[in-house]
């Protein structure tokens, strides 16, 4: 199948899981995960009408990004993989939307940078729903505090994010950040990848990142 023929299947694939939730968000929004992906593939999908993507390292998206934004002004990057403090100054000045704030110390450099440039990319938190000590995100138990923290900062907080444990049954997980997100206010959801993301539409995602099921699988690095 091609970028284009998976693109249309997807989104497909979305709106049907949308139409049998039993509350679907208000949106769901297809970020197509372009790591790893030349930028032929990137503008197969630009030509098909997909203007959103995620990538999960500044530099990847610096080196494809910056020139595909300038010819399409409508194209959307957000940041999906880990975010360090040195590297915030280019990410806030390339991306659209930042997935994975997930420390204090990130949400002083993001202030900073704000208030040094002038804009903020929208922020979410990401959430390590599974507590696996190895992986990114801010434990369940800190979240809150998180979120105060980054709203006494006024940074634009829209969301929550997570990548459930790859051995788990991942509606639990999804359940929760829904739940969280509701109790603080939090209107978007970022959630589901190329094999979860129809779950995650049942349980309110108003994002879903796919990136294999569209650009085919990636080679293990
Ligand atoms: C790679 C990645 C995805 C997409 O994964 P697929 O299984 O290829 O759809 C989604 N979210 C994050 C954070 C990723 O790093």
């Amino acid at each position: 199948m091609s970028i284009p023929e998976n693109l249309a299947a997807i989104l497909a694939r979305i709106d049907a899981a949308r139409k049998a939730a039993i509350a679907p968000a208000p949106h769901t929004r297809l970020v197509a995960v372009s790591k790893t992906v030349d930028e032929t593939g990137i503008r197969e999908a630009i030509v098909s009408g997909q203007r959103l993507f995620g990538e999960n390292r500044v530099q990847e998206a610096q080196r494809k990004f910056p020139q595909l934004k300038a010819e399409f002004p409508d194209l959307e990057l957000h940041l999906i993989g880990p975010l360090q403090t040195n590297k915030v100054k280019e990410a806030v000045a390339l991306f659209d939307a930042i997935q994975t704030l997930d420390r204090v110390k990130l949400a002083d450099v993001l202030a900073a940078e704000r208030d040094r440039s002038g804009k903020c990319p929208r922020l979410f938190l990401q959430v390590n729903t599974g507590e696996e000590p190895q992986k990114a995100g801010v434990m369940p138990a800190e979240t809150e505090t998180l979120i105060a923290y980054a709203r006494k900062l006024e940074l634009p907080l829209i969301g929550l994010m997570c990548i459930p444990p790859v051995e788990d049954d991942v509606a639990p997980h999804f359940a929760f950040l829904a739940k969280l997100a509701k109790e603080n206010g939090l209107g978007e959801l970022s959630m589901g990848m190329s094999g979860d993301f129809e779950m995650a539409v049942r349980f309110g995602a108003t994002y879903v990142r796919v990136g294999s099921a569209i650009f085919g699988e990636r080679a293990k690095i």
